[in-house]
């Protein structure tokens, strides 16, 4: 069993040279075929890797396609505003990516003349490129040999050296990248990362590993102690906080006011509807907590006229529920922010596009120089990662 930073004595010469062998033998014959695999153009690899993290390949081919036929090439990508990124990323999630990556495209043209460097650590001084995104730049679009590390490969190599503690904490990680460096072949890098990711992702899966069909089972020590339940270990669970927020849809002549959020906030450079936790409980502390809350979010004096307050749920999904209520207000005033082309969270656009159809109003440039608003909100209660940084890691 492997311990610290040495193979087991298992992983020598002759299992290294065997291993490449059958991997790339399988990857030939097996590979998906995925449209970032036409052509090893480094900006298409960069583009494929950011938007696959912690997303799903099936989620991802469209937006690539897209993504591509907008910003073709990495100066047109620099040269974009960043509304129109964020616009194109919209329902991808993890908006934070398209904005280091509209960053990360600027950086390329105005330090490298457009052209991505080759190496792995010129490669991480670019926003949003870690040591894995930059290994798998450097291998895949310059056949570079750069080790990679991932959730499928941090699986396979688990397994495959039989180690049993938390391959996500530092001697795990130490480890777990040095095998990933000692098995490299000389030559064929590029499928040769590849065909580990492939192999993690569709053979060695994480509840039901397949070894029966792996083509590496006979070097595989999990398989061999029949340990597959229980390598890789799991790791530490993320502690989750509920919470509740409300998303406050005010509306006039069809229009409804949306505001960008700002600089640290989440969804930060995206349009929403006027959004915060709240803390009151019952209809009435909710309405004036609502009131003063979208005051000081958007300068909107709401006035005091409670019409009608209804409420029902909704399952949202296993993080999420939503709960509905309609709520009339008599405000005075205000000019809150113009909006052109708009990026915004999916859910954001959902909800906008249902008032759309409802009432064939626009989303954006609200007139507020009005005596009656109406007012709705949407109460989302979250169960929230404890620490805000899990997910930023998580991509780094
Ligand atoms: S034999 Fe099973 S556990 Fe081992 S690498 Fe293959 S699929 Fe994974």
């Amino acid at each position: 069993m492997a311990t610290d930073c040495t193979l087991p004595d298992a992983i020598d010469t002759r299992w290294k040279r065997q291993f490449r062998q059958r991997l790339l033998k399988w990857y030939a014959k097996h590979q998906r075929d995925l449209p970032w695999r036409k052509s090893k153009n480094p900006y298409r690899v960069w583009l494929s890797e950011i938007m696959l993290q912690q997303t799903q390949v099936e989620t991802v081919k469209p937006y690539f396609q897209r993504f591509l036929k907008a910003f073709p090439t990495v100066k047109k990508l620099a040269a974009a505003d960043e509304q129109e990124v964020l616009r194109l990323w919209e329902g991808l999630g993890y908006y934070r990516r398209a904005r280091q990556l509209h960053a990360a495209a600027q950086q390329v043209v105005s330090e490298f003349g457009g052209r991505f460097p080759d190496d792995v650590a010129a490669l991480q001084l670019l926003p949003g490129i870690g040591r894995y995104t930059a290994g798998a730049i450097a291998s895949i679009a310059f056949d570079r040999r750069a080790p990679i590390l991932e959730a499928n490969t941090i699986r396979l190599f688990s397994r495959l050296l039989a180690y049993r503690e938390d391959p996500t904490k530092a001697a795990g990680q130490r480890l777990l990248w040095h095998a990933a460096e000692q098995v490299l072949p000389r030559k064929q890098i590029a499928p040769f990362n590849q065909a580990l990711m492939e192999l993690g992702s569709l053979v060695c899966k994480p509840a039901n590993p397949r070894c029966d069909v792996c083509p590496v089972a006979t070097l595989c020590a999990t398989n061999e102690l029949g340990l597959q339940k229980s390598i890789p270990a799991a790791g530490k669970k993320v502690k989750f906080t509920d919470i509740a927020e409300a998303a406050v849809v005010v509306r006039k002549n069809g229009k409804v006011l949306l505001r960008q959020c700002a600089e640290g906030e989440r969804w930060a450079g995206l349009w929403d509807f006027p959004r915060f936790e709240i803390e009151s409980e019952g209809p009435l502390f909710v309405r004036d907590e609502l009131i003063a809350k979208v005051q000081q979010q958007t300068g909107i004096r709401a006035g005091r006229t409670l019409e009608n307050h209804q409420a029902r749920r909704h399952p949202l999904s296993h993080h999420a529920r939503l709960l509905r209520s309609r709520v009339r207000f008599r405000p005075s005033l205000v000019d809150p922010n113009q909006a052109g082309s708009l990026g915004t969270h999916a859910r954001t656009h959902r909800t906008a596009a249902q008032y759309h159809r409802k009432e064939n109003c626009e989303t954006r440039n609200p007139s507020m120089k009005v005596s009656s608003l109406s007012m709705e909100y949407l109460a989302f209660e979250y169960a929230q990662a404890a620490t805000a940084s899990t997910i930023d890691n998580a991509i780094g």
